[in-house]
């Protein structure tokens, strides 16, 4: 499925910069995206990657996860909808089991594209 997306919602992005974003986005499918995954991948500043992605999450055309981490693992401690606004974090870690403070946790935001986004 392809969806289409107005460029006119985030005016300040350049032609240049929509036209190596549509390149990312044109991919398949179902593609984890992260912002710096598409900062990197469209070379733009990671604060317009968010922008672009948050404005697909708004749009209905991605959705959005928060992903936690905590310093005992590289990859995420636990994962929860985004919708729900930052999660309630919990006394110890998943993972490792450690009683852990608030301030030990860090998050990310995972986006995954419902289709294809043909900008506009
Ligand atoms: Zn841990």
């Amino acid at each position: 499925m392809t969806f289409t997306f107005e460029k006119s919602r985030l005016p300040r992005v350049k032609a240049t910069q929509w036209s190596r974003i549509a390149h990312v986005l044109a991919r398949e499918p179902l593609e984890q995206l992260m912002a710096h995954d598409l900062g990197n991948q469209a070379s733009i500043p990671y604060d317009m990657a968010y922008a672009v992605l948050l404005a697909l999450f708004d749009s209905r055309l991605a959705e959005a996860q928060w992903l936690i981490y905590h310093r005992c693992a590289e990859h995420p401690v636990f994962a929860t909808s985004f919708e729900k606004g930052i999660p309630e974090l919990p006394t110890e870690c998943p993972e490792c089991e450690e009683p852990a403070q608030d301030s030990e946790f860090t998050f990310d935001v995972q986006f995954r594209l419902l289709g294809a986004v043909e900008l506009r």
